[in-house]
């Protein structure tokens, strides 16, 4: 081989501080506080902060690869955790804060957590957890809501000790950066173990211009939990641009957001489809209360972003919605849907479709899928089979021993997700294969019914799952939400399903629910669903209700 001549340099987030300190100190990062209040800050406190910070811990005795972790909402000072942490060579491992305790204490056990940073509003949470994770040797309290109780190591205060002078040392770019688990919605969390190097490529990738085209101009709104998949990489593409970051903190209610849009002139937003639907509802109802004309895109993603909603956002309020696909050990953007130029000529229903899609993959992502004895299948838009990946930002396996079984001898992630691929790359979930509703060995696709479920004018939400039946083994069941003062008959909602799809696909029968169960970050929990309704056509069928 005849080696390149060109430098070996590393690919880390310490360049992002540089960057953010030599060109971005003026770009403001906004923060919503318990109370409601705004705090501002620009990137030049922001690069001041981070160096106290490293300083702090290090004095703390935090050490090269050790897990500090977070149990932070969305603000200011988890921006500079996400930074500080990994810059001094130790790992941010971010809890969620929606798990049950018992949950928690695994995955900080697990992880071998060392500093906990909390906000004094989460107390309670780690005050019900904490006893059962020893390894923990400080606890710091960041003072969102209050000051921090006697006896607490403040975060304020430990700043203010230190003068801002560390120096982040050199790194390698494959040593670890930031630990994030899968929420477990299909069996035990588990860890993944994100680079330097994964994080830095999956940035370049988020802010070319025909993916999120984030850039300097932006302000961006992570929505998206920063305990959830690193937020979905915002804010480090922030940084990276010197984009405007404005943080929701605990108010996630869509009022709240709106107000902050308006008010912050976001141009980008991030988060997941049971988020936006309330927005959406919410707009309808009052379609001129807020001016959004800053805002160039909505970034939905993390379950399937119905078509109606994709739909009602830009045909009755102009605002666009870009689809994106992936998962925690994707770090965790995958693919995205956006129509080429090859699809100016489509008519716009064959374009929303095409972006109700979960798109084509990213550069560098691979995709491809396979039948259950792992043969790669065609790529024809219909023959079903889970959907496999590999790239430098797909895990290479999980934290600890959990799941093997995940990764192939040939180099590939199993992503536990059914889907079809077309002849243009673009993917199609069907279902996640614990959710497949396999009824007389057929699979039903979940994800189809209940988007199209979620199109009639009376459903607010909508979620397919299988239940049990005496003949065909599992049926559909829909459980529907309507909007507020609607309603629909389970023969009407039959009738508007009809005309797209096979007879035997339509669901058995409709549950009329308050509210769709949902797991940590805000999906649609179906395994809840099945629990609590699995047995209802058994029990219909022997005329019990
Ligand atoms: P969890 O497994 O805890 O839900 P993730 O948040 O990593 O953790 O979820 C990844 C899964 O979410 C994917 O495997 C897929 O099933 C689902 N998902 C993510 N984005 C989409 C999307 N755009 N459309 C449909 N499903 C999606």
């Amino acid at each position: 081989m005849l080696t390149g001549r060109m430098m070996d340099f590393p690919l880390t987030l310490t360049h992002f501080l540089d960057r953010a300190r030599t060109f971005f100190g003026d770009a403001e990062i906004v923060s919503r506080q318990p109370d409601k209040s705004l705090h501002r800050s620009t990137y030049a406190d922001f690069s001041r902060r981070t160096r106290q910070l490293a300083e702090a811990l290090t004095r703390l005795g935090v050490k090269p690869g050790e897990r500090v972790a977070s149990l932070c909402w969305n603000h200011t000072r988890h921006l500079e955790l996400y930074f500080a942490v990994p810059s001094m060579g130790a790992v941010l491992h971010t809890l969620n804060l929606r798990l049950h305790p018992g949950d928690l204490a695994y995955i900080a056990r697990h992880a071998e957590d060392r500093v906990i940073v909390v906000d004094r509003s989460l107390l309670p949470l780690l005050e019900k957890f904490i006893g059962e994770v020893p390894g923990v040797r400080h606890v710091i309290v960041v003072p969102d809501d209050g000051p921090v109780p006697e006896g607490r190591l403040d975060y304020e205060r430990l700043l203010a000790a230190e003068p801002g002078a560390f120096v982040f040392p050199p790194l390698d770019e494959r040593s670890a950066a930031m630990l994030c688990y899968t929420s477990g919605t299909t069996g035990n969390p588990k860890g993944v173990l994100f680079s330097h190097r994964s994080i830095v490529l999956h940035t370049l990738a988020e802010c070319m211009a025909d993916t999120f085209g984030i850039g300097e101009a932006d302000a961006v709104l992570p929505v998206v939990p920063m305990f959830h998949a690193a937020a979905w990489g915002m804010p480090f593409a922030a940084l990276f641009t010197g984009a405007k970051i404005v943080l929701p903190g605990p108010h996630l209610d869509p009022a709240s957001l709106l107000d902050l849009m308006a008010g912050e002139r976001v141009t980008l937003a991030a988060g997941v489809p049971t988020l936006w639907l309330g927005i959406l509802a919410l707009l309808d109802q009052a379609p001129t209360r807020w001016d959004l004309t800053s805002v160039r895109g909505m970034l939905i993603g993390g379950s399937a972003a119905p078509q109606a909603m994709i739909e009602g956002f830009e045909l009755r309020h102009g605002l666009r919605v870009t689809h994106a696909w992936g998962m925690t050990e994707l770090q965790p953007v995958g693919s995205i849907a956006r129509p080429r130029p090859r699809h100016q000529g489509l008519g716009p229903s064959e374009r929303f479709a095409l972006r109700a899609t979960q798109g084509y993959a990213l550069p560098f992502v691979e995709l491809r899928h396979v039948s259950d004895t792992g043969e790669v299948l065609p790529r024809d838009g219909t023959t079903m089979g889970e959907l496999e990946a590999r790239g430098p930002w797909v895990a290479s396996s999980y934290f600890g021993d959990e799941g093997a079984d995940r990764f192939t001898a040939d180099g590939w992630f199993k992503t536990g997700d059914v889907v079809t691929l077309d002849a243009e790359g673009f993917v199609r979930i069907t279902d996640r294969s614990k959710d497949v509703i396999k009824s007389g060995g057929e699979w039903i696709s979940s994800v189809a019914l209940e988007n199209a479920l979620m199109a009639h004018p009376a459903v607010l939400e909508a979620a397919v799952f299988a239940g049990r039946d005496a003949k065909w083994d599992e049926r559909p069941l829909a459980a529907v939400v309507f909007k507020p003062g609607q309603v629909a008959t389970p023969e009407e909602l039959a009738a508007h399903l009809s005309g797209h799809f096979a007879k035997w696909w339509l669901p058995d029968d409709y549950l009329f629910l308050a509210q769709i169960p949902r797991t940590s970050t805000g999906k649609f929990l179906k395994t809840k669903l099945r629990e609590e309704h699995g047995d209802h056509l058994l029990k219909k069928a022997r005329g019990e209700r």
